[in-house]
Formats: structure tokens, C-alpha cells, sequence
């Protein structure tokens, strides 16, 4: 009998404690990116799936990957019209999938969101649904039955993969009649620019004329570490949603206003009004100080830049100085501190130094440009 309790005891504890313990030891994973003077960065993946659709695992597996991520906003999204394992998990009601993984999420600060995948043919293709009441109601044959039903639940709806070589081989994305009149109709609200491994070019510039909201979904139906090489240092597309509450319906506010950055391999891609702030809060001038040879002042000013981000950037010398140890290229690593050596000339107080910021992307080949002021420390 004690025995058997004394069993019964380690088994729970190491139930317990385990998986703590992967979460500590994978927190340098986790996704950061700094807050906006007036709102909070929410990391988000609001595209993926599970055994319920045509993913390959159950939904604990992906709040867990969440965890270990960092991400603090979620939705499942299941094809409402593809359930390849029906035969195998028979299942009538379309919103377990969101109810289990809010169950498995209830314990941890991390905000799950009713969503559900419209699944059609081009046009319109495939749209998810967020913040949806009843996934069952949104089974319809045609088509905009679906989106009216959606609409009418309160959703923010968004185009996926509009540049998917499964319905367009050429990979490039085009609007259509069906796309306009959805959107006249307030059914479309906003388009993913990556989806998963792939970039849409053109679905940045439909974003940009049509007011859509910038997302960046991983898409994800296998395991994230294997997809986007964590171990390797790869990290899943997400979008940054600048909320003013971390809350549901913070993001839900933020989503319909536009406020997002997609990240994709290290690209950040959104609108310049968004993309500054978070560069500019990304990036803080610690100090600056002119660099001593022997007991010689030299010119060259010593600027050290933290970084608070995870993106590395990559900036383009845009200054009226040019640099001791650099060319006109630098790299700025995630979360770490950088020395530029500036070649002032003679020796200020003040100045500053502007960049072309080359990983961040607002339009066709556009990239943002900041300005840092600089300081000499007396
Ligand atoms: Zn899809
Ligand atoms: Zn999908």
C-alpha cells in the first residue's frame, strides 16, 4: 500500500515539474520585441492547426509551443470545410478545438481566440475568422453565407496565403471582383503579407491602397520547431499587435485599427507609422564618448546602441559621418549592446546619425529610415 502511494508520489511530481523545467531551459526562445510609447506589443500567431482540421497534433501541443515561444495571443483556426481525419476523430462540434486549448491555456497568461478557417477556392480562397461566438453556425455551402455569418458573430476576417502556389501557380496575389465586393461589404478587414515559409509581395501594396491590417501567420499543422528550425536559431512568423490592454478585446481593437508589424524571417514588415516607434524603441543610445588613444582624445566617438528586440538590424549609414570599424553596414544584434566608432571629425557634443533601416519593409522595396540623436557624455 505505501508502496504504491510512494510510486504514485514521484510519478506526480515528475508530471509536475517537468515540463517547468523545459520551460526555463527554453526562455531564450521566447519572442521580444519592446512596447510602443502608447501601447503594448502583444506577440500573436493567429493561423494554426491541429488534429481537429488537418494539423498533426492536439491543441495542448500548440498553447505549449506558445509558452515556450513567448506568444502571448493565439487562435486555432481549423478548416471549416476540411477535416481530413473525420473518419479517424469524428467530432460535431467545431469549436472544441478553441474550447480545449483555452482550457489548456487557463493557468497561464496566455490569450486564446475563437477562430476557424473559411476554406474555399480562389477567389475568394482561404480566410480565417477571430473572435467568433459559434464555429458550427459558419458551415454554410455558399460561400458568403459563411462571411455574413462570421460578420454578424462580430469577427475580424482576414485573407491567408493570398499568394499560395495551391491556388495560383505563379505565387503572386490578385485581387479580385470577389475580394472588392467583400470588402464594400465590410467582410474583409485584413491580409496576411507571410504566410508560414512564404513572403506576398503584392498583398503589402493590396494592404497599403485598400487599408487592410498587416498579418504574419505561421500556419503551422506540424511542430514549430521543425518548421522554423528553432534550434538552429530560426523563429515562426508572428505578428506584433499594438494593443492598449492586454486583453481579447485589446487585440480585437488593435486588429480592426491596423495596428500590427508582421515578422518574418527577420523581416519586419507593417506601416512606416508603426515600424518607427517600434525601431526607435527597439533601438536606445546608452551612451557616447570620444575614444582615448594613450592620453590623446581622439575623434572618433564611441556610440553604444542596445538593441531590445529580436530582430537583428540591418542598418544603411545614411549620416553625414562614416565609421572607424564598419563600412556603410551594420549589423545590430537582438537584445545585446553595439559600439559604433564615428568619425566626427572634431569633436562635438551633440549630433546625429540617420539610418536606412534595410530588414524593415513598408512598400515595394521601401525601407523606413530613423534618425538617432546622439549625445557626447561630458
Ligand atoms: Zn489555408
Ligand atoms: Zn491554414
Amino acid at each position: 500500500m505505501n508502496l504504491i502511494t510512494g510510486s504514485s508520489l514521484i510519478f506526480f511530481c515528475f508530471s509536475f515539474i517537468v515540463p517547468q523545467v523545459k520551460l526555463s531551459a527554453q526562455t531564450q526562445r521566447k519572442i521580444e520585441f519592446p512596447d510602443l510609447p502608447n501601447y503594448q506589443t502583444l506577440i500573436s500567431d493567429l493561423h494554426q492547426h491541429t488534429v481537429f482540421s488537418d494539423g498533426s497534433v492536439w491543441p495542448d501541443i500548440r498553447v505549449k509551443e506558445a509558452l515556450f515561444d513567448g506568444v502571448d495571443v493565439i487562435a486555432l483556426t481549423e478548416h471549416l470545410e476540411y477535416q481530413p481525419h473525420w473518419e479517424d476523430l469524428p467530432h460535431k462540434d467545431r469549436n472544441r478545438s478553441y474550447e480545449l486549448a483555452k482550457e489548456y491555456a487557463k493557468n497561464y497568461d496566455l490569450i486564446v481566440i475563437h477562430g476557424a478557417e473559411i476554406t474555399r477556392d480562389l477567389p475568394p480562397g482561404h480566410s480565417n475568422a477571430l473572435f467568433i461566438e459559434d464555429a458550427n453556425q459558419l458551415v454554410h455551402d455558399d460561400y458568403i453565407e459563411t462571411f455574413r455569418e462570421a460578420k454578424k458573430q462580430g469577427a475580424f476576417i482576414f485573407w491567408n496565403h493570398p499568394n499560395w502556389i495551391g491556388q495560383n501557380t505563379q505565387g503572386i496575389t490578385e485581387l479580385s471582383p470577389i475580394h472588392e465586393a467583400l470588402m464594400k461589404e465590410g467582410l474583409l478587414h485584413g491580409v496576411e503579407v507571410t504566410n508560414e515559409n512564404t513572403f506576398a509581395d503584392q498583398a503589402l501594396i493590396i494592404a497599403n491602397e485598400h487599408e487592410l491590417t498587416i498579418l504574419g501567420t505561421s500556419d503551422i499543422h506540424e511542430l514549430i520547431d521543425w518548421l522554423f528550425d528553432i534550434p538552429g536559431g530560426g523563429h515562426r512568423p508572428v505578428t506584433l499587435v499594438f494593443a492598449k490592454e492586454r486583453s481579447e478585446l485589446g487585440v480585437k481593437e488593435a486588429l480592426f485599427e491596423g495596428r500590427t508589424v508582421a515578422w518574418y524571417q527577420n523581416s519586419l514588415i507593417g506601416q512606416e507609422k508603426y515600424l518607427i516607434p517600434l525601431i526607435e524603441s527597439s533601438l536606445v543610445v546608452d551612451t557616447a564618448y570620444y575614444q582615448m588613444y594613450g592620453n590623446k582624445e581622439t575623434q572618433i566617438a564611441n556610440v553604444v546602441i542596445f538593441n531590445h528586440s529580436d530582430a537583428t538590424y540591418l542598418l544603411n549609414n545614411e549620416s553625414d559621418f562614416s565609421f572607424y570599424h564598419a563600412t556603410e553596414i551594420i549589423e545590430l544584434n537582438p537584445q545585446t549592446s553595439t559600439t559604433l566608432s564615428v568619425k566626427t571629425i572634431e569633436s562635438l557634443s551633440s549630433f546625429e546619425l540617420n539610418f536606412e533601416v534595410l530588414n524593415a519593409i513598408y512598400a515595394k522595396k521601401m525601407h523606413p529610415k530613423i534618425r538617432l540623436d546622439i549625445n557626447i557624455k561630458p
